[in-house]
């Protein structure tokens, strides 16, 4: 079921998941369940920007410390500064809470760049949907980019929806045989690349 090429994908994205600074996040955006409610947080050119009061009145809270923490050097830029005013120690208590509590984060959509081995590539999610404009995704619906990604975030992404390879629908289509060409071509399997472990290969 599972082919080479698939393989050297699934090493690759381990080996990337320890080398995260290869990923710069350019646009983010993030439902974030706090303690009484749900806020919008957002990353862009312009900065972080989150709906709760704290933000609004300091511009740092919580949640942005929090994500700080989590996303660490693949945000590449300076943690915001504290401000006069702000509770720092029941902000940073908090925001290290958060941090181990990744349930409460929901990744809505994002934008990155990955630095490969040879060239960076363009990689976005949007609502569950994976995109990279690499070779191997663009043939495949998967990469080791995407792979990499979804270790990286585990539990506050959706895992990707890979295609069954097309060269075991044809082989299935052939044993089948009997010249009838009907065949599910919808069919999707859902593959959790960190379960499909390649240890002992
Ligand atoms: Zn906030
Ligand atoms: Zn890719």
């Amino acid at each position: 079921m599972m082919d080479y090429s698939m393989i050297g994908q699934i090493q690759k994205a381990k080996q990337y998941a320890e080398e995260p600074e290869r990923v710069t996040f350019h646009t983010l955006t993030i439902e974030f369940t706090g303690s009484n409610n749900t806020y919008i947080i957002t990353l862009d050119a312009t900065g972080w920007h989150c709906t709760c009061p704290g933000f609004q009145k300091y511009g740092i809270c919580p949640h942005i410390m929090a994500l700080e923490r989590l996303f660490g050097i693949m945000l590449k830029r300076d943690h915001l500064p504290y401000a006069n005013g702000q509770n720092v120690v029941s902000d940073v208590e908090k925001a290290s809470r958060y941090a181990r509590e990744v349930d409460r984060i929901h990744l809505v959509s994002f934008e990155i760049i990955f630095q490969g081995g040879h060239s960076d590539y363009h990689l976005t999610y949007q609502q569950g949907q994976w995109e990279c404009d690499s070779f191997y995704f663009q043939k495949r619906g998967i990469c080791s980019h995407v792979m990499t990604m979804e270790r990286l975030l585990k539990g506050m992404v959706e895992p990707v929806m890979m295609l069954v390879a097309p060269e075991k629908a044809a082989t299935t289509e052939k044993i089948g045989g009997g010249g009838s060409s009907q065949h599910t071509g919808n069919e999707q399997t859902q593959i959790r690349p960190e379960v499909a472990s390649v240890e002992g290969i």
